[in-house]
């Protein structure tokens, strides 16, 4: 075999790691493709690929049922002409085999692999002990928590105002609970949108009744509430806890892929090993694949819908590539993310840091409409928008010529005018 041949993998049989969004998108790409064998997709799920953004929100509410969150109907699935292994969850890579070790004790060999493994919720100490105790990443979480609030009337507690936190606590709100939300930082949100736009938008939450408290220390989880540190109990029938997610990299402990907060990749999406070298035909995509962001000049992991659907469909291209010996697209996007909560739409493009410069450069946050900047180093890093979607998409064009923080400014100053 020639160096050349070494690095580029056949095709004949291409296993897919995840079968959610990335997982999914990955597959439907690589059958448009005529040269690529079977492709098999493992999911640890039992269910066919679906939608997450529902299970916080239209779902939780009851408006819609199950059927409405499938992200293809079922003959499309049927004719997608893909091998589904579900609810058997794969528990090794074997790089020197090539092969994928399945809960079942199979293995599947492949040529070419896409891991789409997403990432697992992080857990509060005893969380599995006490019954009305939750979590939310799945629709068997989903559909289990919405049985506790759909009658409303119920003391809900929430722990953590992230995206989680925050949009659960608005779907429980709306359904008539009594709402506390609890976060160990000075303001929701803080990570994604920085303290003082994180700060707007528990006003949004405290305007519909809900009681956004943060800089509080949980203490320990307890049959009749949360306890905080100092002694207060926290009432609470039901507890949701949205504490943030680890990339689900578990089972690729000995593979020899490098793993660090995610599964590390070149530019391209293609998975390095921790020596150092491309591992030939491994890519990874969506919430569990870490890569350097040629567009931000910086190494990102991204949690959120649109990365995991681009990222899938562009792992798969440039796996094909890399089997035919041509050149692989770097993947250098613009991220992006929505939150629905109440009537409101937050939407952000780009990047925030918590030191980043933020600046209302259009509306305002007593009409809860607003657009606000994100600056760094001289550079438009983020542009957040509240029911503004107008506005936060006129500034795509603005990061794609990498505007400079005033040309931003000053192309966005006045929107409302
Ligand atoms: P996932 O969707 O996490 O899928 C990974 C799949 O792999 C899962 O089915 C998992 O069970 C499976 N898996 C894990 N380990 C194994 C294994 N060892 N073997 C086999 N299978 C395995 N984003 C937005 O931009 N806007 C929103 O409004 C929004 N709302 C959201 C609401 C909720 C409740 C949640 C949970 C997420 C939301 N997101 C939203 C984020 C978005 O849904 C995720 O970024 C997206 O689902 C990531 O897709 P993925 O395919 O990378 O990973
Ligand atoms: P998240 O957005 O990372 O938020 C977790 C929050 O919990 C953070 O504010 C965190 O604060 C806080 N926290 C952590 N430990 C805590 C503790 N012990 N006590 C109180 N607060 C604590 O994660 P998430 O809300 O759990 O969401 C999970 C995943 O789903 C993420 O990937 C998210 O992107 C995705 N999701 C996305 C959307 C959307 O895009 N609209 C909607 C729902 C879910 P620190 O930051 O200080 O740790």
């Amino acid at each position: 075999m020639t160096e050349t041949d070494a690095t580029r993998p056949s095709l004949d049989r291409v296993v897919v790691v995840g079968a959610s969004l990335a997982g999914l998108r990955a597959a439907e790409t690589l059958r448009q493709h005529d040269h690529v064998g079977s492709v098999v997709v493992v999911g640890d799920e039992v269910h066919r690929p679906y939608d997450r953004p529902p299970l916080s929100k239209k779902l939780l509410s009851g408006e819609w049922e199950p059927d409405r969150i499938h992200l293809r109907q079922p003959e499309v699935f049927d004719e997608l002409d893909v091998e589904w292994r579900l609810g058997s969850a794969a528990t090794g890579l074997d790089l020197d085999a090539r092969t994928v070790a399945l809960a079942d004790g199979t293995s599947i060999p492949f040529d070419g692999a896409i891991i789409a493994t997403g990432a697992t919720p992080r857990r509060l100490p005893d969380q599995e002990r006490f019954g009305h105790i939750h979590e939310l990443r799945s629709l068997d979480d989903a559909l289990a928590l919405r049985r506790e609030i759909t009658p409303g009337g119920r003391r809900v507690v929430v722990v953590g105002a992230g995206f989680i936190g925050l949009e659960a606590a608005a779907t429980a709100k709306a359904l008539g609970n009594d709402v506390v939300v609890l976060e160990g930082a000075p303001a929701p949100l803080i990570r994604g949108l920085g303290t003082e736009m994180g700060e707007a938008i528990a006003e949004l939450h405290r305007a519909h009744g809900v009681d956004v408290r943060c800089d509080v220390r949980i203490d320990a989880l307890a049959p009749d509430g949360v306890r905080l540190v100092g002694g207060e109990l926290v009432a609470a029938d039901v507890v949701v806890v949205g504490i943030g997610v680890a990339p689900a990299t578990r089972w690729l402990d000995g593979s020899g892929l490098e793993v660090r907060d995610g599964i590390v990749c070149d530019a391209n999406l293609q998975a390095i090993a921790s020596s150092g070298a491309l591992v030939p035909g491994v890519f990874a995509a969506g919430d569990v694949a870490r890569w350097p962001n040629g567009l931000f000049d910086e190494e990102m992991r991204v949690e959120h819908w649109t990365n995991a659907a681009e990222q899938g469909a562009q792992a798969a291209n440039n796996l094909v590539h890399l089997a035919a010996g041509e050149a692989l697209e770097p993947y250098a996007a613009l991220p992006f993310f929505w939150s629905d909560q109440f009537e409101h739409r937050i939407q952000f493009l780009g990047r925030s840091a918590v030191d980043d410069e933020v600046r209302i450069v259009a509306g305002s946050v007593a009409d809860a409409k607003f657009l606000a900047l994100y600056g760094r180093r001289g550079r438009l890093h983020g542009a957040l928008g509240v029911n503004a979607p107008r506005w936060v998409m006129s500034t795509r064009k603005l990061f794609l010529e990498r505007a400079s923080w005033d040309e931003a400014v000053a192309a966005t100053s006045g929107l409302d005018a």
